[in-house]
């Protein structure tokens, strides 16, 4: 198991110690985070490794999920859509079996954490069950341009809380409440993005008939279509035309997003006369991610709106040139050609993948600068150091809080 002191080489002695002060004055304060899925997506991705540290910290953490039919999550991804400013229809009906379903979790779910720490629209309205414990609803969704109403109905419950927090500034809102800015983070100790032996990579890739000796371009994502997958083989295609290469779209479910099946069968279909597009429908195994995110000449995040996109921080942090949208929060991650390329279109997508399959020198250069970007910003310690003050903050009513 990964104990806090094994960040050191990587962060330092003199933040794992303040780290350490942090959790000690938050002892005795149980937290109980609530998402809506405990596998699949960059939340449960985030828990996953954000609970056994803060327990590591001495904090008492605890991790529950809301249970939703197929209906609560088909309305639910059209909230999340809507919110990242798609054009979505959304009934009375859809608001009525988000109440509906939030009513019986409100009624099952035990909120008993000193602070109850929400992600994510989908159990927002557990807040009715607020007694004298601090409540913080999570945002990891772009809602710098969302549907109105949608944002409306969920303000009625966001102003219940005691603080919101977003990913980045431009995210947020105009609210009545605390709000905090903190970015996502990956953990560079978790098997999803520790180093791999070779052996391990080209196992993987033996496992999926990748070829070891032609350029490889990846979009690691779930098949959903803010993802946009058909975007990148189209800009695939496109570079298909000048160099020989693969591509690997590989991406599981998450038990909260009831289009994926459909979204898969699309791409299927648009990848089915080219033997050289890889369509992988992964078990949940970090390893075998992490492996092909290695294996990888170019890693692509071609996503029409993102939250934060973790798997450009996956993909910089592995020391990979990467190409992304220049949507949400991949923006933070990609100063454009100075640790990565952004583009804006399929034509920019496949400009950019040549370039970089065509410059490897310039390609090693980005993603240097994108490894150092991500190593100084967006590790989970810091993350950590950052929901620990907030957590201290609930308990202090003025904007300093004096740690010594
Ligand atoms: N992921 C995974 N297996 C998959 C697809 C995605 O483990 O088949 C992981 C990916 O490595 C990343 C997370 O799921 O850690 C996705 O987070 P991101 O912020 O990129 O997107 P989200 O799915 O939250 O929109």
């Amino acid at each position: 198991m990964v104990k806090i002191e094994d960040y050191i080489p990587l962060v330092g002695q003199s933040l794992i110690d303040e780290l350490r002060l942090l959790g000690a004055r938050l002892k005795g304060k149980v937290v109980q985070h609530i998402n809506s899925t405990p596998v699949g997506g960059g939340v449960a991705e985030i828990l996953n490794r954000m609970v056994p540290l803060l327990r590591e910290l001495e904090i008492d953490t605890k991790w529950d999920v809301i249970k939703g039919g197929e209906q609560f999550f088909n309305v639910t991804k059209k909230f999340h859509n809507a919110l990242h400013g798609r054009n979505e229809e959304i009934s009375r009906r859809d608001f009525e079996i988000f109440m509906e379903t939030s009513q019986q979790n409100i009624e099952s779910l035990h909120t008993y954490g000193d602070v109850v720490f929400i992600h994510d629209p989908q159990p927002i309205a557990l807040i009715k069950k607020k007694a004298a414990n601090k409540w913080i609803w999570r945002c990891h969704i772009d809602v710098s341009n969302p549907n109105e109403k949608v944002w409306e109905f969920l303000k009625d419950f966001i102003v219940r809380y005691d603080s919101a927090v977003f990913s980045a500034p431009v995210f947020s809102r105009k609210l009545p409440i605390r709000q905090f800015l903190i970015s996502p983070s990956i953990d560079p100790l978790s098997d999803k993005n520790k180093e791999l032996p070779q052996e391990i990579i080209d196992s993987v890739l033996r496992k999926y008939h990748l070829k070891k000796d032609k350029p490889m371009i990846t979009q690691i994502s779930r098949f959903d279509r803010l993802k946009d997958p058909l975007g990148v083989i189209e800009a695939y295609l496109q570079v298909k035309k000048y160099t020989d290469c693969q591509l690997v779209l590989a991406g599981g479910t998450a038990e909260d997003d009831p289009e994926g099946f459909k979204v898969l069968d699309e791409v299927k279909e648009k990848a089915k006369n080219d033997s050289d597009i890889h369509i992988l429908l992964l078990p949940q195994n970090d390893i075998m991610v992490n492996a092909l995110q290695r294996a990888s000449d170019v890693i692509v995040q071609k996503s029409i709106r993102e939250g934060f996109g973790l798997t450009v921080a996956e993909a910089l942090w592995k020391g990979k040139p990467v190409v992304a949208s220049n949507v949400g929060g991949i923006s933070l991650q990609i100063k454009h050609k100075y640790s990565g390329l952004l583009c804006h279109s399929v034509e920019g997508a496949s400009f950019a993948i040549k370039q970089l399959l065509n410059s490897p020198e310039y390609a090693k250069k980005l993603a240097e600068n994108g490894r150092e970007h991500i190593k100084n910003n967006f590790l989970i310690t810091r993350h950590l150091r950052d929901y620990m003050l907030l957590f201290l903050s609930l308990y202090h009513p003025e904007d300093i809080v004096h740690l010594y």
